[in-house]
């Protein structure tokens, strides 16, 4: 047989090996910055334009290249910063294997301009898939500037499986955050289709990390600190009342790397025991520097795992002194701040008589005098106090929404999934001994209600969802929602990146009811909220907002519609363990089955479940 295996041409290797390290714009950005970074620069420019998918600059006053180097910096496994083998253990640059420029140059434009301080001129160069079209002296000051434009232009299929601009941005941002995170003491600046994202002065930790998620999180932050023969730590944990119930704010870096550890997040986790609550995340920025030699960054394309030589003690060192920090941020505001001056004894009464304090009892106090499932208006009054956001009584929720279909559902035309059932589900109030009293509250998360056939169970907390996931719906995609004025605008701050997502679903939350009199680099101010939204519940419903939308990769605007409706759904609706007058039972009873979709909630959970007299009869054979 023939020979068969041949050499693959440089340029099929480095569209190959571009696959690996570039994945999208941003695998672009975080290459060009680590590089400007290696190459000493104090001031780095991020350009991007259309997500990146057309235009990526990256403009540093860095240490430049000569006219042989900028050549060469495009080949495979050319690299300044490694000779040999064992130099992978002592490393103190982020970039070593070589091959970032050699990629990205296989499936894009790239023109570089590059001068060193000691070279009169500079040097331009322009490739296009691996093959350079020129390449000329130039007149460009010291430092290095690499343009990247028409990302993946020789791999449609790449291309087209890029997200929407703004998710493309998103990831670019991320990877910013990242770097510049890394390295307070470099100047940053980020522009995005011509506009000023960030500008990033020279900084320490605590005010780079401010700087970048917004000036409420200084507040947030409690430093740790630890210095040990294995690892120096240093940075910040947030409070553990800002935990978030989404996963966000959490960083490690590892000599100046950003990395992803599931281990050691759950030592910091785990450092959180008992002061948050189990299904939250605390946020937190924490910096190791260990031996080069004791760890290994060559494990994935990408660097951001790590493989430590000993990760039971550095997880062990973590857990300690993130607890430890946590224990001495818990004392503080005891000893000293925040007194409250009622607990405070006077000073004139350290020579008064110490009085045994008196406790009175009333004798005739009878605990189930006035319960809360007692069918009266006292009842409903008790309810009002377990639910504590809707006050004013479930069902006036629906108050001005102008939705007549809420108060008068006829359910004899709702056809019900049974084969036994004509025409109508619901008894007949006539027929029904119990007559208006056709609801009753099961452990305070079912409703339970009789239907001809039987009964049917309903989860309270996913019907109620099911209903304002609808309601949402309708309202965004009809835009006839009505909102609440406030009596006083709400000025809320966000980081300028929570600032972009929710510029980007401004639209959707104006339909809904929000109206938004200023929306500026790091705060809003609301004058109008939808009818279902308490004040008080703003902050945390946006929070959720912006998580669940980072979260969300496809960024087209169905998924947005649904995605916004979900959430306040799930935010607003009636919990598990609230109990729920009689009304307010009828009510949520007619509006979910008025639903076009009634027994899945949004998230496609049942709602309700039936039992039929006959199921019922077997049980008692
Ligand atoms: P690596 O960073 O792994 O060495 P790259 O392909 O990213 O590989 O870069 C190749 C080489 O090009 C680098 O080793 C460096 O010498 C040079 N280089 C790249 N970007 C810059 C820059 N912004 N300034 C100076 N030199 C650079
Ligand atoms: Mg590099």
């Amino acid at each position: 047989m023939a020979d068969i295996i041949k050499l693959l041409p440089d340029h099929v290797a480095n569209q190959i090996a571009a696959g690996e390290v570039v994945q999208r714009p941003a695998s672009v950005v975080k290459e060009l910055l680590e590089n400007a970074i290696d190459a000493g620069a104090t001031l780095i420019k991020l350009i991007v334009k259309e997500g990146g998918k057309n235009l990526i600059q990256v403009v540093d006053n860095g240490v430049g290249m000569s006219n042989t180097d900028a050549r060469l910096s495009f080949e495979r496994h050319a690299t300044s910063k490694i000779q040999k083998a064992e130099d992978l253990f002592n490393l103190n640059t982020n970039g070593f294997r070589g091959e970032a420029l050699a990629s990205i140059a296989a499936i894009a434009h790239v023109e570089l301009q590059t001068k060193t301080e000691t070279d009169e001129i500079g040097t331009s160069i322009k490739i296009e898939g691996s093959k350079i079209i020129s390449q000329e002296p130039t007149v460009t000051p010291k430092g290095t500037s690499m343009v990247v434009k028409n990302l993946f232009f020789n791999i449609p299929a790449r291309r087209n499986f890029l997200k929407s601009n703004q998710v493309e941005l998103r990831h670019i941002t991320d990877e910013f955050h990242r770097v510049a995170m890394a390295h307070p003491k470099i100047a940053f600046h980020f522009y995005n289709n011509g506009s000023e994202l960030f500008n990033l002065p020279q900084d320490n930790f605590r005010k780079r990390i401010v700087h970048i998620f917004g000036s409420k999180t200084n507040q947030k932050l409690v430093p740790i600190a630890e210095e040990t023969p294995v690892v120096k730590i240093w940075g910040f944990v947030n409070k553990p009342e800002f935990a978030k119930k989404s996963r966000g704010e959490q960083f490690f870096f590892v000599n100046n790397r950003f990395i992803k550890s599931p281990y050691l997040h759950h030592a910091v986790v785990s450092a959180f025991d008992g002061l948050i609550k189990s299904d939250t995340y605390p946020g937190y920025f924490i910096y190791m520097d260990v031996d080069p030699a004791t760890i290994d960054i060559n494990i994935h394309p990408t660097k951001t795992e790590v493989k430590f030589d000993d990760e039971h003690t550095l997880y062990a060192i973590l857990r300690s002194t993130v607890k430890h920090s946590l224990g001495q941020f818990n004392v503080v505001p005891e000893i000293d701040f925040e007194e409250d001056p009622n607990l405070k004894t006077p000073y004139s009464y350290k020579d008064k008589e110490v009085v045994m304090p008196q406790v009175t009892v009333d004798s005739g106090f009878n605990p189930f005098a006035d319960t809360a499932t007692k069918k009266t208006g006292t009842g409903a009054s008790n309810a009002k106090s377990y639910t504590k956001t809707n006050t004013k009584g479930w069902e006036n929720l629906y108050e001005g929404l102008g939705d007549s279909a809420v108060k008068q559902n006829d359910f004899s035309s709702v056809q019900f999934e049974s084969e036994t059932i004509t025409g109508s589900i619901f008894e007949s109030e006539e027929s029904n001994e119990q007559s208006a009293a056709s609801t009753i509250q099961l452990r305070r998360k079912y409703i339970i209600t009789s239907i001809k056939s039987g009964m049917v169970v309903i989860d309270q907390s996913r019907a109620h969802q099911r209903v304002l996931y609808e309601k949402f719906l309708k309202n965004i995609t009809v835009k006839q929602a009505v909102s609440q004025q406030l009596l006083f605008p709400l000025t809320l701050s966000f980081s300028n990146n929570d600032i972009q997502i929710i510029e980007e679903i401004k639209d959707s939350l104006v339909n809904i009811g929000f109206v938004f009199s200023k929306i500026e680099k790091e705060s809003i101010e609301i004058t109008g909220l939808p009818i279902l939204v308490a004040e008080s519940e703003v902050s945390m419903i946006l929070e959720q907002l912006i998580s669940d939308c980072q979260m969300d990769v496809t960024g087209d605007s169905f998924s947005q519609t649904d995605l916004l409706s979900k959430t306040l759904a799930k935010s607003l609706s009636v919990k598990t363990g609230e109990i729920l007058d009689e009304t307010s039972q009828l009510a949520l009873v007619n509006d979910l089955f008025a639903c076009k979709e009634s027994q899945l909630s949004p998230f496609n959970k049942p709602t309700y479940i039936t039992i039929t007299e006959n199921d019922i009869d077997k049980k008692f054979i």
